[in-house]
């Protein structure tokens, strides 16, 4: 038999699957390695190549007896120039160049833009980066169909590269026509989490929310400025989120990201909802087996900062050391977390409860749990909320839930602290305390001699009614 061997460190790890990543023998190692979280990014690749990954995925969580979550990360409204006539152009600096609707190929003086939309957003003094913002022009004059632009920062342009455009909140819902289409395939093919790229507004959240109606989790990516103005609406509205540093890393200066990225985290930590830390942490793992120690302390960081999970990209997706990457970030995270300072500032950061039952039950089952130095807590739960409402709690013991909704259970190993257990449905508090044992046994949570706090809502089977806590012993 497999081992349902549990992990050593509460912060979880997402890593993209893509070519170099997509074997069931690759995604079985990279499961082993530490990966938590699989995100499919449906930028590239068919519904073929993720039906899959997919497949190998749910295979795998069979035979580890363990759920694992996907995560399906549309594209979103991703701008791109059309193409050249002659290959690659130059931008000079000081330099006229425009952009237009007119779909024939470009040249050194115009390229076509294919969104009438932004041109009739632009205003004269907006500024258009391209390739990543490796180009920047600024908008002399627009019209309903072309943008005359300066260029401020030269360098060559090729075809279809991205282009951002920060300074303005475009009139674009975050899901184009690719987006349903590829919506439609994650919902029917059982994805536990759906991340939502190029969020602008807390209605690109609700308009979401509407079309995926509870199939999923809704995640949002934070990578635009506008966004950011509105933090706090768009993380009461989703289900978790996700600090995209790769482009918002382009449309706002560099300086900004590890400020923003603490201002999310905190806010993310205060209100509970899982908070993933993207992009470029272990980037130079593309091509070389060890990271930088910039690198890693990058990924320490996001650790300390309290984030649900850290991801990797490009690393896993594409790069030449995918099961490196992911065993060099799980020795991260476990140094960190066992380091006496994490615990301190865990403590320092601690959210205060709200003023409900699961809030008031959860502190407790901290304190209590740290008193007796119990093994674990184990809250029972149907919808995920007061198991969330325990990880908010940072609890330095392991949270093992115990849920008899697979999808549940899937959504909820992207969270902190969270080793989630599919069982059946328990009756009686007896049943859930004996029960609570024999699977904090099993997946080697706690030994005989140990002490668990169990948390749950009486009478059973009333979501959200967590009201009672109780220390176990582990007896033989
Ligand atoms: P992406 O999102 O990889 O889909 O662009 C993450 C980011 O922008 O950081
Ligand atoms: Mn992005």
């Amino acid at each position: 038999m497999v081992g349902r061997m549990r992990r050593q460190r509460s912060t979880k790890i997402v890593a993209t699957l893509g070519p170099a990543s997509s074997s069931p023998e690759r995604i079985e190692a990279l499961f082993r390695a530490g990966v938590d979280v699989f995100r499919l990014n449906f930028s590239h690749g068919t519904h073929d190549d993720h039906r899959a990954r997919i497949e190998a995925i749910r295979r795998l969580e069979q035979r580890v007896r363990r759920p694992i979550a996907i995560l399906a990360d549309l594209q979103g409204p991703k701008l791109r120039v059309g193409t050249f006539a002659g290959g690659p152009i130059k931008l000079v600096p000081g330099a006229a160049f425009r952009l237009d609707l007119d779909k024939a190929p470009g040249s050194a003086a115009r390229v076509n833009l294919p969104h009438p939309e932004i041109f009739r957003a632009l205003r004269p003094d907006s500024f258009l980066l391209l390739d990543d913002g490796k180009l920047r022009l600024r908008v002399r004059d627009c019209g309903a169909d072309f943008a005359a632009c300066e260029v401020v920062t030269g360098g060559p342009l090729s075809d279809r590269k991205g282009v951002n455009v920060p300074d303005v909140v475009l009139p674009l819902s975050p899901l184009t026509d690719k987006d349903r289409r590829d919506l439609a395939f994650a919902l029917d093919h059982d994805c536990d989490w759906v991340a939502l790229s190029f969020v602008q507004r807390p209605d690109d959240i609700a308009d979401a929310r509407r079309l995926i109606a509870g199939r999923a989790a809704v995640m949002a990516k934070l990578e635009k400025p506008a966004a950011i103005e509105r933090l706090d609406e768009i993380v009461d509205l989703c289900d978790a989120i996700m600090v995209a540093r790769g482009d918002l890393g382009v449309e706002m200066p560099p300086e900004d990201v590890p400020i923003l990225q603490k201002r999310i985290l905190r806010t993310c930590r205060r209100t509970g909802k899982p908070v993933v830390v993207a992009t470029q942490m272990l980037e130079s793992m593309i091509h070389a087996p060890t990271p930088t120690r910039a690198e890693a302390s990058d990924v320490a960081t996001a650790v300390f900062d309290g984030a649900d999970a850290v991801m990797l990209s490009a690393e896993t997706a594409s790069g030449d050391y995918p099961v490196d990457a992911v065993a060099i970030m799980e020795r991260i995270v476990a140094r960190v977390e066992h380091d006496p300072l994490y615990r301190r500032i865990m403590d320092a950061e601690h959210a205060d409860p709200e003023a409900t039952a699961a809030d008031a039950i959860t502190a407790a089952a901290r304190q209590v749990a740290r008193t007796v130095r119990a093994a674990a807590i184990v809250t029972f739960t149907t919808s995920g909320s007061t198991t969330l409402r325990a990880a908010r709690e940072r609890p330095d013991v392991p949270i093992l839930c115990l849920t008899e909704k697979l999808a549940t259970a899937r959504r909820l190993s992207l969270c902190w602290g969270v080793h989630p257990v599919l069982t059946e449905d328990v009756h009686d508090f007896q049943e859930l305390a004996s029960k609570s044992v024999a699977i904090a046994r099993r997946e080697e949570f706690a030994k005989q001699g140990d002490r668990l706090v169990i948390t749950a809502g009486v009478p059973f089977g009333t979501p959200g009614a967590t009201n009672v806590l109780r220390i176990a012993w582990v007896g033989d």
